[in-house]
């Protein structure tokens, strides 16, 4: 058994990031950039009007000054206008400020008659004017290389002209779930059969990571047909296998591997849930092996398969994210293991779920976070504490 340390930085140290590719910007949505991207346009990109209203000149336009319309800019087009004391150009959001021009009046506190308006309220220098520069400097970092790209960074690029943006490569993921008791949801359930939820779930999970499923396929216990699917699914970047990874005379999984000449880097991982945890490669594809009990599959396959995933998708930040709680009840870890407790955050608590066992799929679906309590660690109620979460 290994420390899962050690078992992350085996399988982290046998992946890397796939080739790069240019996407539209409207397909990069939660890729990450693999670039660094610097402005080319500051922000606003020219002194504008923040309201519809009045440009002028804010020293001679006190409350109750009357002010002569010269001229009328709307957005869109700079009819390159000018301004001297006791005058006024109407504006409208968006639109490029006129020379002389320092504040704009709003609509809403002016008083039109004819081609004059009154003032209602005064304003002070550099009033409703959005200066060029203000928000984003011209060559400004705008995206770093390995960043998540949001709504907002798409939103950003855009501003900037940019149809298209530079991504860390497509991971192509294949599932193979393994065991003579599994059936497929929507057949026929008999004695003594399960049906298979790890195959969703990891079909799930793998594309909240931002990989593309190439193929999920069932396969019973049996080295033939075993073989045959292996075979099948290394030709994506990554399979995940579910079950068959113990040491049951049924769990043929690590052995298959071997004869097809795959390398086992890691089998047998000091968690809990997960220990059965397999990690190899073979044909340049990296296998991951985890064991079928669903708790179990889950937990391994967020502290092993994601961070692997987004490192070959060129992300900076593999790690879940991670939130203070405050603990409900006492904890202790008193095995060999690491322990990672599902449970739910509730108003900035944390309390464990359902039953602490592998199989205990109900408790996992009720919780929203993972608490990872060390080998030999003691935890009090109302201690504050990191917890995981994935939703
Ligand atoms: P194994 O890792 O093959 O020894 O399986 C461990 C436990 O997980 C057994 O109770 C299996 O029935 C269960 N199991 C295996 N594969 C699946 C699956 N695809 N969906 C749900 N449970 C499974
Ligand atoms: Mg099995």
């Amino acid at each position: 058994m290994i420390s899962e340390e050690e078992a992350r930085r085996r399988v982290l140290q046998s992946v890397g990031s796939l080739r790069e590719r240019i996407v539209p910007i409207s397909e990069a949505l939660d890729c990450f950039s693999a670039r660094e991207v610097g402005a080319r346009l500051p922000l606003p990109t020219f002194d504008n009007s923040a309201m519809d209203g009045y440009a002028v000149v804010a020293s001679s336009s006190k409350k109750g000054t009357r002010l002569r319309v010269v001229g009328e800019q709307p957005a869109g087009i700079d009819r390159e206008l000018r301004i001297s004391p006791g005058e006024a150009v109407r504006i409208f959001t968006g639109a490029p400020i006129p020379a002389g021009a320092d504040a704009i009046v709003m609509q809403e506190d002016t008083t039109r008659e004819g081609d004059e308006i009154v003032v209602n309220e005064g304003v002070d220098p550099g009033e409703f004017i959005r200066r060029r520069g203000c928000d984003l400097a011209e060559a400004q970092k705008i995206l770093g290389r390995g960043e998540r790209i949001r709504p907002a960074t798409i939103a950003l690029l855009a501003s900037q002209g940019l149809a298209d943006v530079t991504i860390g490569g497509q991971v192509h993921a294949a599932i193979v779930s393994t065991g003579d008791e599994i059936v497929m949801p929507g057949r026929k359930l008999d004695q003594g059969q399960i049906y298979d939820s790890n195959s969703t779930l990891l079909r799930a999970l793998l594309q909240a990571c931002g990989a593309f499923v190439t193929s999920v396929e069932h396969c019973p216990d049996q080295p033939e047909r075993l073989i045959e699917a292996i075979q099948r699914g290394i030709k994506s970047h990554i399979l995940v296998i579910t079950g068959g990874v113990s040491v049951g005379e049924h769990d043929l999984v690590q052995a298959t591997l071997r004869s097809l000449g795959a390398k086992i880097d890691v089998w047998r991982v000091a968690i809990k849930p997960g220990k059965p945890f397999l990690f190899g490669e073979a044909g340049g594809c990296a296998v991951f092996g985890l064991p079928g009990n669903p708790v179990s599959a889950f937990v391994t396959f967020l502290q092993f398969v994601r961070p692997a995933i987004l490192t070959m998708m060129s992300a900076n930040d593999i790690d879940l994210p991670k939130t203070p709680v405050r603990l409900t009840v006492d904890l202790a870890n008193e095995g060999d293991r690491a322990h990672y407790v599902r449970g739910r955050i509730d108003k900035g608590t944390f309390v464990p779920i359902g039953r602490q066992e592998s199989h205990a799929l109900f408790g996992l679906s009720q919780s929203n976070a993972l608490l990872r309590i060390a080998v030999g660690e003691s935890l009090k109620a109302g201690a504050i504490v990191d917890v995981q979460t994935w939703d």
